[in-house]
């Protein structure tokens, strides 16, 4: 059976660019061209490798790649006219397992997701679930338990606890949680943030002083883990 790739690209020229020597290395191709169409992509077609653009019209390609990462361990090879090292660093940090910068040779491209492929030889999800005994987020099924007992909360609630818990002991900005846990981040502001975090506290029974769901005065939040 063809192998599958996603491409999740704007740029019409590079997608077809993508689709036509893909194709004829063989690979089944589908092709969004904004984050959140890929992702419903993903979901549908369950690709066996893909190929991510970080400049997107609506999601950022760094949330394209923590939600894939939610989902699955499915390789990502990161596609990007940004070159910085710390691009770099930040993209294979974030779970991509390769890095490359346009413009890219083909060659190198079909080389690069060979490599990438083989090195995966048994799926098996990245980072399944957290939990440090006070609270349990599953990544796979998008659900919290504190003692065990499912919590309920919105996507919004949902993903702002993923964020904090994912990095846990470091502070997180508005403007981060923002990224991370909302869709559509136009004309979002530090007061949305600071209203679902204290929601998301009632939620969670955490309102009192000595919350782990720490406010950093002027930062932003941080979730404390129990160990
Ligand atoms: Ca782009």
């Amino acid at each position: 059976m063809a192998a599958g790739v996603l491409t999740i690209e704007d740029d019409p020229d590079i997608r077809l660019l993508l689709r036509t020597m893909l194709g004829r290395e063989g690979y089944s191709v589908s092709e969004a061209q904004t984050g959140r169409e890929g992702l419903r992509a993903f979901h549908e077609t369950r690709p066996d490798v893909v190929i991510l653009d970080l400049g997107l019209p609506d999601l950022d390609g760094w949330q394209v790649l923590e939600r894939i990462r939610d989902m699955s361990d499915a390789p990502v090879l990161v596609l990007t006219a940004r070159s910085s090292e710390a691009d770099k660093v930040r993209g294979l940090n974030a779970g991509a397992d390769d890095y490359l910068t346009k413009p890219f040779s083909h060659v190198e491209l079909l080389a690069r997701l060979q490599a990438i492929r083989r090195r995966r030889p048994v799926p098996a999800p990245a980072r399944p679930s957290f939990d440090d005994g006070r609270i349990r987020v599953d990544f796979v099924r998008w659900q919290a338990y504190l003692d065990d007992t499912p919590v309920e909360l919105t996507p919004v609630e949902y993903r702002l606890l993923s964020a904090l818990v994912r990095h846990a002991g470091q502070v997180l900005s508005a403007d981060q949680l923002v990224q991370m846990a909302w869709d559509e981040h136009a004309g979002l502001g530090p007061e949305r943030v600071k209203y679902a975090v204290l929601r998301l506290r009632r939620k969670l029974g955490w309102e009192s002083a000595t919350s782990p769901l720490r406010t950093v005065r002027g930062f932003g939040y941080r979730y404390e883990p129990l160990r």
